[in-house]
């Protein structure tokens, strides 16, 4: 897994590398719940951002051919679940908590 945070250029580099990849969005120091699963083709992470913006300045980026093990890194760090990503549909492992 390789975590890409204020570092466009790797990030970037890394989508191209990994075509059938997987990328977790996060905040940079994981304080957040805020993990959302992506495929790398998805069209939420491959645009032209608008001049002056980054990719992973706000948002630092997990990624990882596998899916399962950035949902276990994610895990780990924050004790949540990630969500998949509406767009690109990434499969996700059912959630393991009860209720809701
Ligand atoms: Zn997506």
């Amino acid at each position: 897994m390789d975590r890409f945070v204020d570092d466009d250029a790797g990030y970037l580099a890394w989508l191209e590398a990994h075509p059938r990849g997987y990328v977790l969005n996060t905040f940079p120091h994981m304080r957040s719940a805020y993990l959302v699963l992506h495929r790398t083709t998805c069209g939420t992470l491959n645009r032209r951002l608008a001049k002056g913006r980054e990719w992973t300045h706000l948002y630092g980026k997990a990624c990882s051919d596998d899916h399962a093990e950035l949902a276990d890194w994610a895990f780990r760090e924050t004790g949540r679940s990630v969500h998949g990503c509406g767009t690109c549909g990434p499969p996700v492992e059912p959630v393991m908590s009860g209720g809701g």
